[in-house]
């Protein structure tokens, strides 16, 4: 047995927790790249009789699941309505009655725009009892793929992680952009290409420098990852004009600057499907 196959190995004797019957684990799968996956998770992969997973997580992530689980996909695909978030916990709970180990896999964090809690008070209402995993987020873990640390000493002491779109996929309305504008120098979007534009005019209309920097990461950790800077007054055009793929995370202020020094994940480093 190679040295690093031997070292995986140990993992099989580690004290995990015991995966219950009748139980669900709520699992973050990270924000695409395989080897980002915590051991909790690479754990439950392993043990669940159900997974029941988005269409963000990798499948290079699904290949690490036992063989005789049964694989529920529960996202959304060609723009087609997700199935109903009702239905995923009741989905879950009907499982977890019969007995089931019910791996719930969610891409990046499942607390952040994840919709991890509705569900965990879904399963909580219901006496079932679940476990938390989290994972890297994508406002986070993508960052730092694009060389982006998301504070820095010198530049901020706060962030602030904003959705692009509420459940009715329109810009969140209960958003206070006077406050979301001033309250710190970095602005981490989930969900923002859509409304890029209004949402940057709302930013800049609340007080944000129009030339403040912007950076949109596409496919962040994965192979394929690209980035675009821009500023907050030129990213309407970026958005429409060039193919931003999706999903994409976007980040506002002096935190990109440091890009330049520190982007990493580039030639022989940015190949490798696990990260
Ligand atoms: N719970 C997830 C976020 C779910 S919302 C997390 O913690 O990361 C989905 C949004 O996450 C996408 O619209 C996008 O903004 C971001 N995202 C997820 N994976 C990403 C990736 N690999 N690259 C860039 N953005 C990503």
């Amino acid at each position: 047995m190679s040295k690093t196959k031997q070292h995986f190995a140990q993992l099989d004797e580690a004290d995990f927790p015991s995966f219950l019957s009748g139980t669900v684990w709520l699992v973050g799968a990270g924000p695409g790249a395989p080897g980002l996956l915590s051991l909790l998770g690479y754990y439950a992969l392993g043990q669940a009789e159900i997974i029941i997973h988005d269409a963000l997580v990798n499948q290079k992530i699904l290949a690490m699941a036992n063989p005789d689980a049964e694989l529920v996909f529960a996202g959304k695909r060609g723009g087609k309505p997700s199935i109903d978030q009702g239905d995923i916990s009741n989905i879950m709970i009907e499982y977890a009655k019969h007995g089931k180990k019910v791996l719930r896999l969610k891409g990046g964090d499942p607390f952040v725009f994840g919709r991890g809690g509705e569900e965990c008070l879904a399963l909580g209402g219901a006496g079932i009892k679940f476990r938390l995993v989290p994972g890297i987020t994508a406002g986070i873990g993508g960052l730092a793929y694009g060389g982006i640390p998301v504070t820095h000493r010198d530049t901020n002491h706060a962030v602030i992680f904003l959705t692009g779109h509420d459940e009715t996929g329109l810009v969140p309305h209960s958003v206070d952009w006077k406050a979301t504008a001033t309250a710190a120098p970095v602005i981490v979007m989930y969900m923002a290409v859509k409304h890029l534009g209004s949402i940057c005019e709302k930013l800049v209309v609340a007080g944000r420098a129009p030339e403040d920097k912007l950076a949109i990461i596409s496919n962040a950790t994965l192979p394929e990852q690209s980035i675009v800077e821009t500023s907050l007054q030129n990213a309407r055009t970026i958005a429409q004009s060039k193919d931003i793929a999706t999903p994409a995370i976007v980040v506002v202020g002096p935190v990109i600057k440091y890009r330049q020094a520190l982007d990493w994940y580039v030639d022989e480093l940015a190949n490798n499907p696990y990260g």
